[in-house]
């Protein structure tokens, strides 16, 4: 392991509520939600005055509602989130050669590799720099985590939240790592996690204190000595360039075999969802589901279903991977299974979201699931405007403004921009009102986005 912390982990803070509270001077300093906000839709990102409330991402907005009643809920807009991720990443590349991004938001830097810090003091001038950049660059806050290692660094960033930077000298990260809940360890599931508790051990000390052999007992050869290592903080993974991530996966190792069968669907069942997370998370879709198994005798399978068009529907995905499944035989028991969606695109939320009907309540109102793996359902309604909270509009006479809510044949809109120091003035028109059309998302900063966002991507459908 290298000596020097010069691996950089960036986080943006609470990024697409960030982007939307910069946006919307309203919102600043207010409790918003973005994400999904049908009865199946799911939190994307929560602002910190949302999260005080108890909101966190990936939490049913059903649920979210009841405990933030009075949070600003938006559909996400990723045209803009990823006209901002582009300003973050073209940063992180004028570090280093090796950037490696985890999401619209999140990458490791190899600091070392780049030239530009090789101890811990021109580490930290290299990490607060980037931030102020960043700042200037987007509107936005950043955490940085600077250590010897991904995982250390990527520790660092979550203890630095939000808006600051946490460096761990190299030679304290034992210490750092001994009174943490070992579900913080890379690879470290739920299901590893209770088994682990069960038997004693809830701490990444307690791992260390353990032993290899102990873990290697409780986790099997290859798992085990892994997680003891990642214990004492050795962490060798190197920073891995990869302009996007080709495919999102997540797998579990299972302690004992599971023989039973409606066991087996439900754990790829549970595993569909949280991929699905993972590809909501980065912004993403993919067409082709991957289903991973490994069986008793270590022999592994995986099979592959591709998609007409790129889904991030978890109905969808999980049933992909039930049929997968139905391919593999699991009769002798299964230590491993897994769930990937390869083949990824750009979001396709924008469709998914776009199936409201018009004079209906769109705050009230799920979308059907889209089954992608059949000709895309045309709606039965005649289209309509359909506005949807958080949307750019511009209109004639008032200029640009965002969709604050609609129903009953009427859209209220709030007129302000991100350059506006105080709440805009808000106004009320008919759904149809031929002076109200779709706008585009207008840069953060000013005349920092030019050329970045594309046309007509926030367009109504
Ligand atoms: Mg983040």
């Amino acid at each position: 392991m290298r000596r020097a912390p010069t691996v950089l982990h960036l986080d943006m803070d609470a990024f697409f509520a960030a982007a939307e509270q910069a946006a919307k001077p309203s919102l600043r300093g207010k409790a918003v939600v973005v994400g999904g906000l049908g009865p199946r839709g799911v939190v994307s990102t929560a602002s910190y005055e949302a999260r005080s409330f108890g909101v966190h991402s990936a939490m049913p907005t059903a649920q979210a509602r009841r405990l933030a009643p009075n949070a600003a809920y938006l559909f996400p807009r990723f045209t803009l989130y990823r006209s901002v991720s582009e300003q973050v990443m073209e940063l992180l590349g004028a570090l280093s050669p090796l950037v490696e991004p985890l999401s619209l938001d999140e990458a490791f830097v190899d600091l070392e590799a780049g030239g530009v810090a090789f101890d811990a003091e021109t580490a930290r001038a290299v990490g607060e720099r980037l931030r102020a950049d960043i700042r200037a660059r987007t509107g936005l806050t950043g955490s940085v985590g600077l250590a010897a290692s991904k995982m250390l660094a990527k520790i660092g960033s979550e203890r630095a939240k939000p808006d600051g930077l946490v460096l761990i000298e190299p030679g304290t990260e034992r210490e750092l790592l001994a009174p943490l809940s070992v579900r913080v360890l890379p690879g470290i599931g739920p299901a590893t996690g209770d088994h682990l508790r069960r038997a004693g051990i809830s701490t990444i000390g307690e791992i260390a204190e353990a032993g290899e052999d102990e873990l290697v007992r409780l986790l099997g050869k290859a798992h085990g000595a892994g997680v003891y290592a990642m214990s004492l903080a050795h962490d060798e993974r190197p920073v891995v360039a990869e302009r996007e991530g080709k495919s999102v996966s997540v797998e579990d190792t299972y302690d004992l075999d599971i023989h039973d069968r409606v066991r087996v669907r439900a754990e790829v069942a549970a595993l569909a969802d949280r991929c699905v997370g993972r590809l909501r998370a980065s912004g993403r879709s993919g067409r082709t589901v991957v289903l991973k198994v490994r069986r008793y005798d270590f022999s592994t399978l995986t099979r592959s279903e591709t998609l007409r068009a790129p889904t991030d529907d978890p109905a969808v995905v999980r049933e992909a991977a039930a049929r997968l499944l139905e391919l593999v035989d699991t009769t002798g028991g299964v230590r491993l299974l897994g769930v990937g969606v390869s083949g990824l695109a750009d979001f396709t939320q924008e469709v998914l979201f776009a199936r409201t009907t018009a004079g209906e309540e769109p705050l009230a109102l799920a979308p059907e699931p889209l089954r992608v793996t059949s000709p895309v359902p045309v709606p039965s309604v005649p289209p309509a405007p359909r506005w949807r909270p958080g949307q750019d509009v511009v209109h004639k006479e008032h200029g640009p403004g965002w969709v604050q809510g609609s129903g009953l044949g009427r859209v209220t809109v709030r007129f302000e921009t991100p350059y506006d120091e105080r709440p805009g003035r808000v106004r009320t028109f008919a759904v149809d009102d031929p002076e109200l059309g779709a706008g585009e998302p207008l840069p953060l900063v000013r005349g920092t986005g030019e050329g970045e966002v594309r046309p007509g991507a926030a367009g109504v459908s």
